[in-house]
């Protein structure tokens, strides 16, 4: 897998707000810029469920939401996909949408707004040293993506991670065929203290060194992975931005 130099992730929606002056609404949307020294691509992942905050945090941001040349959509609920016949327009013709699976309504939509569906059933590196996991079954299919960077390993970035975030952990190291994990950011969907420890304690075993929950994930579970994890542990929310590089 090709490794990156760099990637810089900015929370562009989340429920909380990280920077004052930034709007906050139920769901998700990181963008996602990866570069070596020639080359840098734009990704959008998941879209959160209004356009206003999403396109106001973007100008708030400086952020180009015209420079997205795919969108990685994580799974089928609203508060990650419900604002694509939004941004689609604002993209160029037949930008790739990733989605984890089949959904009539959401795939013709995304052709309305000019995007091209593709389906992610199996692990595909759609991009060059980018991968989306491959749907990952359970009560709600989803997909997590992917991004290697060089010195450091794998970054791993959840939209609500229902099939559970360890096993999309898991999945993530077994389709990559790479076992360093230095980044995991975005929903968890746990919530009690105990189940904080439990993804804690499995995050530390296996080396992980920033986490980043955030969305769907309880006070208490944040609360517990924060204590277990410390200084690794960083609070996210819209406007927080996540620099990882090779050199650093
Ligand atoms: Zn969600
Ligand atoms: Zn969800």
């Amino acid at each position: 897998m090709k490794e990156w130099n760099s990637v810089k992730i900015t929370t562009l929606v989340d429920n909380d707000i990280w920077k004052r002056g930034l709007a906050s609404s139920w769901g998700l949307s990181l963008y996602v810029k990866i570069y070596t020294e020639e080359e840098r691509h734009t990704i959008l992942m998941d879209t959160s469920g209004s356009f206003d905050p999403l396109f106001k945090n973007a100008s708030k941001l400086e952020v180009n939401l015209s420079d997205v040349e795919a969108v990685f959509i994580s799974h089928w609920h609203g508060d990650h996909c419900g604002s694509l016949s939004h941004v689609l327009p604002l993209l160029r013709h037949f930008t790739p949408v990733y989605v984890p699976s089949e959904n009539s309504s959401g795939i013709r939509k995304i052709r309305e707004a000019g995007g091209t569906p593709r389906v992610c059933s199996g692990p595909v590196e759609f991009m060059e040293g980018v991968m989306s996991t491959g749907e990952i079954g359970g009560w709600t299919s989803e997909h997590s993506l992917v991004v290697n960077v060089k010195n450091k390993g794998l970054v791993i970035l959840t939209g609500c991670a229902h099939p559970g975030i360890v096993s999309t952990i898991k999945r993530a190291q077994q389709v990559s065929g790479i076992s360093k994990v230095y980044a995991v950011i975005g929903g968890f969907h746990i919530s009690s203290l105990h189940e904080g420890i439990n993804v804690a304690k499995f995050l530390d075993e296996i080396g992980v060194k920033l986490v980043s929950p955030c969305h769907c994930t309880g006070v208490n579970a944040k609360i517990a992975i924060a204590n277990v994890m410390e200084e690794k542990y960083i609070e996210n929310g819209s406007g927080q931005v996540f620099s990882i590089d090779y050199k650093l």
